[in-house]
């Protein structure tokens, strides 16, 4: 246990009402000494120490597919030294229902039914994203809130259930906003490119890993202004938005992601994080 001095340890989650697709800050105050450890819908957490919240923190989500019900969020903090020992902070958290609307949508063939050289290629790119999303840096590289990627109209699409030309059925995993070809698409953290090349779905596409497997990607853009291994700060230019990959007209595609899951990125903008790092 603490010594009897110290503050009582807690774990708080914003925001509290955790539902499918939602970012999540979780805040643990326990000693800038501890040694934290934690795991939450089978991924590690990873915490980092915050001198301006003077607590451990770490962002992490709840995938927008994910199955409502209680999940456990298992933490312990080990201090070292007389009057330490490992305290377990472990909680039950209750993932609510997302009503997320439905829709259709006509592509070109070629992006429902891929030929055997395209679906040689999507194999390949499938790999090197698993490679990409694998090495996420050990350290948050982002700083302060998320801002929007481009100065265009969002819409309310995230986490819909859409059918391809009457015969795929997928859910959304990004939000869209409403921008046409050529508009500035900006970095919306600081982080470094891990991806920065053209996908057969995704077109012209951007990753960013702001650490600790958070990641934001930037779809169906016309132009790449960015190289992979490439720094970049909050509101860098990555690129122009356009309509290139599997689109149905010029759009920026916005996509969060930490680790396997994809999150709402209307929620994450909404985060206060100045206040964290
Ligand atoms: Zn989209």
């Amino acid at each position: 246990m603490f010594a009897a001095h110290a503050q009582a340890p807690s774990v708080t989650l914003a925001p509290d009402v955790v539902a499918a697709g939602s970012p999540e800050l979780i805040r643990v105050a326990a000693p800038a000494a501890a040694t934290l450890e934690g795991e939450w819908l089978g991924q590690k957490l990873a915490f980092f120490w915050s001198p301006q919240g003077q607590a451990w923190y770490t962002l992490a989500g709840v995938d927008v597919e994910a199955a409502v019900g209680t999940s456990s969020l298992r933490i312990t903090a080990t201090l070292s030294g007389t009057g330490g020992g490992t305290t377990d902070l472990s909680r039950s958290i209750e993932i609510h229902e997302a009503h997320y609307p439905t829709g259709t949508l006509t592509v070109s063939p070629k992006f429902v039914a891929p030929g055997p050289a395209a679906l040689k290629r999507i194999k390949a790119e499938a790999a090197l994203k698993a490679k990409v999303f694998a090495a996420s840096a050990s350290q948050p590289l982002w700083s302060g809130d998320f801002r929007a990627p481009v100065h265009a109209e969002p819409t309310d699409s995230f986490g819909t259930r859409r059918t391809f030309n009457g015969q795929l059925a997928s859910v959304h995993k990004g939000m869209d906003f409403r921008a046409a070809t050529g508009t500035v698409v900006r970095a919306g953290n600081s982080g470094v490119v891990v991806l920065a090349r053209p996908l057969y779905y995704e077109g012209n596409c951007v990753v960013i890993d702001h650490g600790l497997g958070l990641y934001t990607l930037s779809m169906h853009l016309s132009r790449i202004d960015v190289h992979e291994g490439q720094h970049v700060t909050k509101g860098q230019l990555v690129g122009l938005s356009g309509a290139t990959g599997r689109v149905t007209g010029p759009h920026l595609h916005w996509a969060v992601r930490w680790q396997n899951a994809y999150l709402d990125p209307a929620k994450l903008l909404q985060m206060d994080l100045d206040s964290v790092r």
